[in-house]
């Protein structure tokens, strides 16, 4: 019921109530959280239908849950898929889907910049199971037309892409790869469905760690596929349920659920606040570049405009005095704090190459275009204001 209401409203609407109904059951406003690891049977036979699908109901929680089937319910409907997994990280999504979708002889063509943990399971764990990693700087569809080849089955990438800021034509890529037979996969973490839809642009399945923005309060971790159905069903059995029972918690997807009532809200304040900072430092005489989607300078604004509803909340800089200039301008900061992961209510700094991308060797690093000097902002929901004179101070310590 409460989903046809909503199948016509509007995005923050739906994050709200798509698939509740709160008059159901006690009336209980939010959902209900189902802490229970099993599920009855009424009698032997229906235990049999329910194992065999033939009978809809829970089994066990490392398969389904109420509350998480809630929060895949309301993901996938927010992204435009046909269905969506939960999982207990961002990690845990991305070794579900990839190990159900790949096996050994097969290759995955990845972009060059990608998040250090999705770039270390690549190549440190995927690779000695006899597939094939090769990245490729999507940035220019054109490499991807030139690398992809008969074995590729999976293309994936971020956009923007984890540190830099770089940005992937998703329309463009997932055209080429569909026309080589293989599925493309976007981690669309950076910038939640509210501000791009990667599936609604040709892409075959959508990442998240809900872990940061979904979320929304560093609270939590967890993770979220969304694509088709069927495909989804395998990811659950096989990936999820065998292979890496990276399960969620019902505890920490009602926390998921609630995040996502403000993410509208939230991500408008990222984005403002965001382009504030961005041109704040552009202007500034000690920094020497900005990477920013919102900035008329960043060399795909274009394309920016074309696949994102907004900018973002996510900033990468260099100062003109390198990287040791980066490290006394982080250690003078006082209201931005100094930690990793992003989306966050508080604004968050950090350095990708001895933190986030310290798995890297230095070589690459500068294959994979993460400058030694960027200095990465996840901007929060605090006062522009504050975070600018914030800014001023610690650039003024440099
Ligand atoms: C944090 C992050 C991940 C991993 O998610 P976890 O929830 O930390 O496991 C994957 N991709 C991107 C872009 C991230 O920022």
């Amino acid at each position: 019921m409460s989903n046809d209401k909503n199948s016509r409203a509007g995005f923050a609407t739906r994050a709200i109530h798509h698939g509740y109904d709160a008059y159901a059951g006690h009336g209980s406003l939010n959902p209900p959280v189902y802490l229970s690891s099993t599920y009855t049977f009424p009698t032997v036979e229906d235990g049999a239908a329910r194992f065999a699908g033939e009978q809809a109901g829970f089994v066990y929680s490392r398969v389904g849950n109420p509350t998480t089937a809630l929060l895949e319910a309301r993901l996938a409907e927010l992204e435009g898929g046909e269905a969506a997994l939960v999982t207990a990280s961002g990690q845990g999504a991305t070794t579900s889907l990839l190990w159900t979708l790949l096996a050994p002889g097969d290759e995955i063509i990845a972009d060059k910049t990608l998040y250090g943990c999705t770039f270390g399971y690549l190549n440190h764990g995927l690779a000695k199971f006899g597939v094939k990693v090769t990245h490729v700087d999507l940035a220019d569809p054109a490499n991807l037309d030139a690398a992809i080849n008969p074995a590729t089955r999976v293309v994936f990438f971020e956009s923007p892409a984890n540190p830099n800021m770089r940005l992937v034509d998703i329309a463009a890529v997932s055209a080429i790869a569909r026309r080589h037979g293989a599925l493309t996969v976007v981690d669309n973490t950076y910038c939640t469905p509210y501000l791009q839809r990667p599936l609604e642009l040709g892409a075959d399945f959508v990442l998240h760690s809900a872990t940061k923005y979904l979320g929304g309060h560093g609270d939590l971790l967890a993770g979220a596929i969304v694509g088709p159905a069927e495909t989804l069903t395998q990811v659950r059995f096989y990936g999820l349920k065998d292979m890496t029972g990276a399960v969620l918690s019902a505890q920490d997807a009602f926390l998921v659920l609630r995040g996502l009532k403000t993410l509208a809200l939230r991500m408008d304040r990222h984005c403002a606040n965001a382009q504030g900072v961005a041109e704040f430092l552009a202007a500034h005489p000690k920094v020497s570049v900005v990477h920013f989607p919102g900035l008329p300078g960043f060399p795909q604004f274009e394309l920016a405009r074309r696949q994102m509803a907004q900018a973002g909340g996510m900033i990468a800089f260099e100062l003109k005095d390198g990287i040791e200039a980066g490290r006394r301008f982080m250690n003078a900061l006082k209201l931005f704090t100094r930690a990793v992961s992003l989306g966050d209510a508080e604004s968050l700094a950090q350095h990708p190459a001895s933190m986030t991308h310290c798995f890297y060797t230095p070589e690459e690093r500068a294959e994979h275009l993460i400058g030694e000097g960027l200095v990465r902002l996840s901007i929060g929901l605090e006062d522009l204001p504050d975070l600018l004179a914030d800014l001023e101070q610690a650039l003024r310590a440099a």
